[in-house]
């Protein structure tokens, strides 16, 4: 098997200048047609030696699995989590997970296991209630309400405007509505940091995302659109058009335009390791499609 990717970045990225550096110094022998190909990643030399010696055991549970846990969200034993690389996200992450989703085929388990503190995964229908913090959080979701990725702080300030609208618009009694309009405005615009704090993502499948979606736990959130990316997905869904990202890409991209958009700096590559078993795995399986390539029919959960 070849292993194509670029850049393999032993050093966790603390160490900035060298990071960009070595990126940058690489980046020119690149194929532009894959995107994965331009990664800025960890050396996958881990993953390969698990993939030759097959499954191995989850420390947790003990059940046998090839890279790692997708019940336990951990790394399994032939897998050490030191060798894995750890990624510093900008902002927290809820992944919405369906039921029904086969956990196995999931790419939301990749962003636990590489931003362990970043990420929490729920499964439908315990999810948190954001009634109260729809100003700092926004759902990741298409639809003719969505906003794009750089106009989201503008919408989360109107939204926090609104809501004091409203609540000043159930006060009936004239005599201290005056008086607590005028409290309510200082304090909301005081204290309403309307800087966007959480993403929250929904993996499933299109059918049933939908169902998530509806629920009224979500329908107050701002709903933000990625610009539109061709998905490397290897699973592609049918009747689904190949924008359709999984939801490990949906996480990346957003960051990217995060980044890019909000943050107002350059991108250098500081979410690429959120990729490291995708563009992996994506690779095994683009091989395996060539005949006569026996490692790839390992990879099974
Ligand atoms: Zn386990």
């Amino acid at each position: 098997m070849s292993l194509s990717v670029p850049v393999f970045l032993k050093e966790r990225e603390e160490d900035n200048s060298k990071f960009v550096e070595i990126q940058q110094s690489q980046t020119t022998c690149i194929a532009a047609e894959d995107p994965l190909q331009n990664l800025c990643l960890a050396s996958q030399e881990v993953l390969k030696k698990a993939q030759q010696n097959g499954r191995s055991k989850c420390l947790k549970c003990g059940g046998s699995r090839m890279f790692y846990c997708y019940t336990c969200y951990v790394p399994v034993e032939n897998v050490p989590v030191e060798q894995i690389p750890h990624v510093k996200l900008p902002l927290k992450i809820d992944i919405i997970k369906h039921p029904n989703e086969t956990d196995g085929k999931s790419t939301a388990v990749h962003a636990k296991l590489l931003a362990p503190e970043f990420v929490n995964i729920y499964t439908y229908p315990c999810i948190p209630e954001y009634e109260e913090k729809d100003h700092e959080v926004a759902l990741v979701f298409p639809g003719p309400k969505s906003v794009s990725v750089k106009d989201i702080s503008f919408h989360l300030q109107k939204k926090s405007q609104n809501s004091v609208r409203g609540k000043n618009d159930d006060l009936d009694n004239p005599s201290i509505k005056r008086k607590k309009t005028e409290e309510r405005d200082l304090n909301d615009s005081k204290c309403k940091d309307t800087t966007l704090k959480k993403i929250v993502f929904i993996d499933s499948t299109w059918n049933q995302t939908n169902k998530i979606f509806t629920d009224e736990r979500l329908q107050g959130l701002l709903q933000v659109e990625l610009k539109t990316r061709k998905t490397c997905f290897w699973r592609h869904q049918k009747g689904k058009p190949d924008t359709f990202l999984s939801t490990i890409e949906a996480i990346y991209y957003f960051l990217v335009d995060y980044h890019t958009d909000i943050l107002k700096e350059k991108y250098k590559g500081q979410y690429d390791n959120l990729l490291f078993f995708y563009s992996f795995m994506h690779q095994l399986i683009k091989n395996a499609k060539c005949p006569g390539d026996k490692e790839t029919r390992k990879l099974t959960h």
